[in-house]
């Protein structure tokens, strides 16, 4: 009796303790909140920001007064930078500053939109079937809202922070980063305390309705385009030459398009397919449960390079994409161009990989160009307080469910930040269906469902509540 007496006191003296220093956040009525968070979805879907041009001042304006009615001191900058209609947007939710901060980070721009293939105007916001529908749906004014609505959320509940929230929306993402490249050079001030940063780039898997895993992405793959050119001397088809450069630079791609790139295991994606493999029946579990050794085994090798994505996150890829000779059936022409989609591993070497293809050619007529300089490589930390409070909020949905670190086969601006310090992370606060992302992103009929944007900002709230 008097211990638990005793054990009550404690407990009552801890919890006033508590209240004391941090007062209980208020409570939350999340149905309004998700309602919120899908009209406001719905109007920055409206707010056209194809890049080119991108015009993503009308976005960062749409952002600023939502922001601004919730008490944020909010800065649109670099303007002067970007050009014309374009902009980035910055502001802090404060904390106690005790630990460092964390910044939530999306891009304004999308990807343009053929109207004529969709089923409803893509600059619309149409809510159709339970979904909403939209140019950025999923790439990725939906994660920006779910960013905005759970850093709003935190704000009204009063929670008591350690770390600042930080929110950046970003210009022109898709196509030359410039809006991540002038936040970084001119507002390192800004950026000097954030010690974590998350954008796109970590997708969740579902398959046919049912979540397989929750996804944070820790790497990605550096693209490294290259034009080759070869010249020769123009005259007439009638006349085959020793000159003519399009059979010379086809020699060229023939020799690079059965060139077999060396596998390579990156410590993200080894434990990816360890995570992976409780998926799968013997003995296909045991292969990728180390697919070092699995890679070594003929069966499992053919098996496991037979899925595109786990061959690409394997080894360096060359995609032959672009190709042009002559415009004339009878010409002859001056020049034969190609150009090659190289994605490298994180650690791996641009200069290394030119100097291979420059080997395996074995033609000093052929000439390489970069089109793209190489983004910083993306290798960040697979056991931080981030990831474990993505592992935690990912539980609390659902305790079957594991987290992995999917290596991404695309690019996002997080190499641009990670360069000045910070641990930078992939993650999608959604549950689509792959096929949906498939079809949606940079295709036709991008949508989200009105479910997934509530669970979207529930799930943001629930992780930078953990990760303080
Ligand atoms: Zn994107």
């Amino acid at each position: 009796m008097q211990k638990a007496f005793f054990v009550f006191a404690i407990v009552a003296l801890n919890a006033s303790i508590a209240t004391a220093q941090a007062p209980e956040p208020k409570k939350l009525d999340w149905d309004s909140i998700t309602k919120e968070a899908q009209q406001t979805l719905q109007d920055y879907l409206r707010i056209n920001t194809t890049n080119p041009p991108g015009n993503e001042i009308k976005g960062a304006l749409f952002l600023k007064n939502i922001l601004e009615k919730e008490g944020f001191q909010v800065q649109i900058m670099d303007t002067a930078e970007l050009g014309a209609g374009r902009a980035n947007l910055y502001t802090r939710l404060k904390g106690n500053g005790s630990k460092k901060a964390i910044a939530l980070v999306h891009h304004i721009d999308v990807v343009p939109a053929t109207a004529s293939y969709w089923d409803v105007d893509p600059f619309s916001g149409t809510v159709k079937d339970g979904y909403i529908w939209g140019r950025g749906a999923l790439d990725m004014k939906g994660e920006g809202i779910a960013h905005l609505m759970a850093m709003i959320a935190l704000k009204r509940a009063g929670v008591q922070l350690n770390r600042d929230i930080v929110f950046i929306a970003n210009s022109d993402e898709e196509s030359g980063s410039t809006g991540a490249l002038m936040f970084v050079r001119n507002h390192p001030d800004l950026l000097k305390d954030v010690e974590y940063l998350v954008t796109e780039g970590g997708d969740n898997l579902v398959e046919n309705g049912t979540l397989k895993y929750f996804g944070v992405g820790v790497s990605e793959k550096r693209t490294f385009w290259q034009k080759v050119t070869v010249k020769g001397v123009p005259s007439h088809g009638s006349r085959p030459t020793k000159l003519n450069p399009v059979p010379r630079l086809v020699a060229a791609l023939n020799k690079i398009a059965n060139y077999e790139t060396p596998l390579h295991v990156t410590p993200g994606v080894d434990k990816f397919f360890r995570d992976i493999s409780r998926m799968y029946p013997e003995p296909r579990k045991t292969w990728l449960s180390n697919v070092t050794a699995g890679l070594k085994n003929p069966k499992a090798k053919e098996w496991i390079l037979s899925n595109v994505y786990w061959n690409a996150i394997l080894r360096n890829t060359i995609s032959l994409t672009g190709l042009t000779g002559s415009n004339k059936t009878n010409v002859i022409p001056p020049e034969a161009t190609a150009e090659i989609d190289i994605r490298l591993l994180p650690d791996q070497n641009p200069v290394d990989m030119l100097a291979t293809l420059q080997k395996i050619v074995g033609d000093t007529a052929v000439h390489f160009q970069r089109l793209i300089e190489p983004k910083a490589p993306l290798e960040s930390p697979t056991n931080s307080d981030f990831v474990k409070a993505v592992e935690r909020a990912a539980h609390d949905r659902d305790p079957n469910v594991f987290v992995t670190t999917p290596m991404l086969t695309g690019a996002t601006d997080r190499p641009i930040y990670q360069k000045v310090g910070i641990k930078a992370y992939g993650l999608d606060p959604f549950k689509v269906e792959s096929s949906d992302a498939q079809r949606g992103v940079h295709g036709n009929n991008e949508r989200i469902s009105l479910e997934n944007v509530g669970f979207g900002v529930r799930y943001m709230y629930d992780i930078l509540r953990y990760a303080q």
